[in-house]
């Protein structure tokens, strides 16, 4: 059993700033990273949205995350929690696929993964043409066709992304206007190689070992098509990774965790930062931010147990 004084779950934007905060203050937490460092990002492509970044690739915004983490004394553990106990009280109990943990209080910052569109021929063509990472798979498409499904600032980003290497890139939404923001939105007003498709949605997937076809349907006439395309990239949202919590933590009815104004969750030394218990904002800029503030709680946290360790009368010799 590895004892510890905080651990982090998940190396986002959220759990590496909760790390350089809590490394700052001597903290020495351990991140458990889970699959993915960097989260989200990490498979993004162009970040233009982090302030004082210009414009910077996902996977090199989340290298300088983990080394300035590193550099103040944040460990990092290449592993996946697959247990927790936070129902019985400190000390928390946790399980990797390699090791045992207690920790005095814990971050959970576990994001959220892609949702998928769920018609057939989805499932079984995942990485034979259909993705949902155009920075993982976007090169296998050089000179091909690609249809992006959906509408918000995922869509239109990736696409614009996919435009390096696919000569042609449709993007399939469902309604009849894009909720993606103004600044990508007149970008994809100028690339000669993305099309908009409006009111239309995708109910199947084909091809016989990698994506061929789709069949389309119009929401306002009914229609159906079948188009050929080489790839199908899905970004039509999130959901929250809290499946490891349930009966732990207090969630709302879509998984996001519930906590109080200082990122604590339902457990008392148990908070929680990022997109897990945020449904609203989800950008990498407020994880980054709801990390330093679970950080500086669970500082706190500690401080004041430690505090009240010192104020507890000394058991003395027995009269
Ligand atoms: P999102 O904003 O929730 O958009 C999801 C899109 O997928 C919507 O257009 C939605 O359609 C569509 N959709 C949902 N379910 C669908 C289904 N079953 N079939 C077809 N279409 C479906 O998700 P996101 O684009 O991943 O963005 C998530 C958050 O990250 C947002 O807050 C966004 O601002 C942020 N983000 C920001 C940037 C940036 O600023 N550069 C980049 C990426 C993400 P409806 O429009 O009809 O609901």
């Amino acid at each position: 059993m590895q004892k510890e004084t905080l651990i982090i779950i998940g190396a986002g934007p959220a759990g590496l700033t909760a790390a350089l905060y809590a490394a700052r203050a001597n903290l020495r937490p351990l991140v458990i990273a889970g699959n993915q460092i960097g989260g989200q990002i990490a498979i993004t492509s162009d970040v233009e949205n982090f302030p004082g970044f210009d414009n910077i690739l996902g996977p090199d915004l989340t290298e300088k995350m983990k080394a300035q983490a590193e550099k103040f004394g944040a460990r990092i553990e290449y592993d996946e929690v697959t247990e927790v106990d936070f129902t019985h009280g400190r000390p928390f109990r946790l399980k990797t696929y390699s090791e045992e943990y207690e920790a005095e209080a814990v971050i959970v910052a576990t994001g959220a993964s892609a949702k998928r569109l769920g018609v057939p021929g989805e499932d079984e063509l995942i990485g034979k043409g259909v993705s949902y990472c155009a920075t993982c798979d976007g090169f296998f498409f050089k000179g091909k066709d690609v249809l992006v499904v959906g509408g918000g600032d995922s869509a239109v980003q990736e696409g614009l992304f996919l435009t390096k290497y696919a000569n042609r890139v449709r993007i399939v939404h469902r309604r009849d206007q894009l909720r993606a923001g103004e600044a990508l939105k007149a970008r994809v007003a100028a690339s000669d190689k993305i099309e908009l498709v409006y009111n239309t949605v995708l109910d199947r997937i084909d091809g016989s070992g990698k994506v061929q076809r789709v069949q389309a349907r119009s929401v306002t006439s009914g229609n159906v098509e079948t188009w050929e395309t080489d790839g199908v990239f899905v970004f039509i949202g999130h959901f929250p990774n809290s499946q490891l919590f349930q009966g732990q933590l207090a969630m709302d009815p879509q998984g996001f965790l519930l906590v109080d104004k200082h990122m604590q969750t339902s457990v008392p030394g148990v908070f929680a930062a990022g997109e897990i218990m945020d449904p609203i904002y989800k950008q990498a800029i407020s994880s980054a931010g709801q990390g330093c503030q679970a950080a500086i709680a669970a500082e706190r946290y500690l401080e004041a147990l430690e505090a009240q360790a010192l104020l507890a009368p000394q058991a003395g010799p027995a009269a």
